[in-house]
């Protein structure tokens, strides 16, 4: 898909814009440019109807120099190759801007599970764990769960892996049923670690969260929480979406009744007749704006629009290369999705820990250690921004890419 290979290719050139910041030579950028390794299964699963369909998976390694590859397996229609490889790099950048001793991993399969039974969907994730086996584990590739993929799929590819290996091994996957290992707090890590990184950009800008107007599109698993952590913090949620519309009230939106009110899918706005358009909503007077939904909604057409002076992104890509230039240029605080979504990795790597260890911590013991984490994060890259004159993008990446640079060399893979 074409989007896809821009995504690849733009990750591409902040890899290497990064290294060569850091002051790395052009084998280190053809080291880093690709994943490792990239494995293309096929999967043959009986469906209900008792016919064979063959799907095609994919599970991509971009770096294994820190430590093992982690990364999410996503069932969607569109996966495609160059989608899971970009994906894997981001993985690696992630894990290295909030301090993880891992690299990056991603996986993926083409199917629409929207389509499917509960036995399909079982037979496909275990089929997808029996297809990959040989360079997945606790110790090499440690999957999650991704787009369309969620707690009981993940108990499903344990299962088999543990059936596989003999063992019982919950740290082979994360995101697991708590009751099979999962951690506390894993639902709520992606908004949780928005709002510390949200807090912490308003500090900067001299903002206090209790005054500040925000602005969130979508109100799935990230959106959703996101605005009910800031209307508890005080802050005005003034407008929030979902796929079909948008809803704005100046006087702060009412988050418990519309979070109730709330379908499965993260759809809320039918129930209303006033309602705007999403690209209304992005330009709205915020002080903070949050795209939390799909790629390519800040493009280089509504830039010059935007009137919130933080832009903190919550989904992955949501921001183009155009887009991030001219809201720096405004001046405009954007903190970009490789630091601001790494609540959810973050929380993984807990998870895998405590199944390591076989003692659990409780919710407060896991937001602390997060808290810690993402603040470490913000600072590192707000301080390598600011002392460099870089955007916070350029200045996450070359955050995210060093250890993973070093740790080759150290090796002497380059
Ligand atoms: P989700 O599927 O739970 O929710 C998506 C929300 O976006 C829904 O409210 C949906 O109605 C809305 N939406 C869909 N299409 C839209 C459109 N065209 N315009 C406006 N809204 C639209 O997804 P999620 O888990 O909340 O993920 C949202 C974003 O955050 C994605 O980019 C995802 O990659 C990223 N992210 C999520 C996590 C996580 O742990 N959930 C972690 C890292 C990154």
């Amino acid at each position: 898909m074409a989007e896809n290979l821009n995504l690849f290719t733009s990750t591409q050139e902040v890899i290497k814009k990064a290294l060569q910041k850091l002051g790395y030579d052009e084998g280190m950028y053809e080291l880093l440019k690709e994943p490792l390794r990239m494995l293309e299964v096929r999967i043959p699963v009986k469906m209900d109807n008792g016919q064979v369909k063959v799907f095609t998976g994919y599970r991509a390694q971009h770096n294994d120099a820190v430590g093992p590859t982690k990364g999410g397996v996503r069932f969607h229609p569109n996966v495609s190759e160059e989608e899971v490889k970009a994906l894997s790099m981001w993985m690696t950048l992630k894990a290295g801007i909030v301090d993880l001793p891992y690299g990056g991993g991603k996986g993926g399969v083409i199917c629409d599970p929207r389509q499917m039974s509960m036995g399909e969907l079982e037979r496909l994730s275990r089929g997808y764990v029996r297809a990959t086996s040989q360079i997945v584990g606790p110790t090499k590739d440690i999957p999650a769960p991704d787009v369309f993929t969620n707690a009981q799929i993940m108990a499903w590819m344990m299962d088999e892996y543990s059936r596989m290996d003999e063992f019982n091994s919950p740290g082979f996957i994360t995101g697991k049923p708590i009751v099979l290992g999962g951690s506390l707090g894993r639902d709520k890590a992606t908004a949780q670690g928005v709002t510390i990184v949200i807090e912490e950009a308003a500090k900067r800008r001299n903002i206090d969260i209790k005054d500040a107007r925000i602005v969130i599109q979508g109100f799935g698993n990230a959106g959703s929480f996101l605005a009910k952590f800031m209307s508890d913090l005080g802050a005005k949620v003034v407008g929030i979406s979902d796929a079909y519309g948008a809803l704005y009230d100046p006087e702060g939106l009412d988050i418990d009744y519309l979070l109730d009110r709330r379908d499965s899918f993260g759809t809320v706005t039918t129930l209303f007749e006033n309602t705007i358009s999403n690209k209304e909503l992005l330009e709205l007077e915020c002080d903070i704006l949050v795209p939390a939904a799909i790629e390519n909604q800040l493009t280089a057409e509504n830039a010059h629009r935007i009137k919130a002076s933080i832009v903190v992104e919550a989904a992955n890509g949501p921001t183009t290369s155009e887009a991030t230039k001219i809201l720096n240029e405004r001046g405009i605080l954007l903190v970009p999705d490789v630091l601001a979504s790494a609540g959810g990795v973050t929380v993984s790597y807990f998870e895998w820990v405590q199944n390591n260890q076989g003692y659990y911590w409780t919710e407060e013991e896991v937001n602390e250690k997060l808290l810690k984490k993402m603040v470490e994060a913000f600072d590192n890259v707000y301080t390598v921004a600011t002392s460099r004159n870089i955007d916070m993008r350029l200045a996450a990446y070359m955050v995210g890419v060093r250890k993973t640079a070093e740790a080759s060399r150290f090796r002497g893979w380059v």
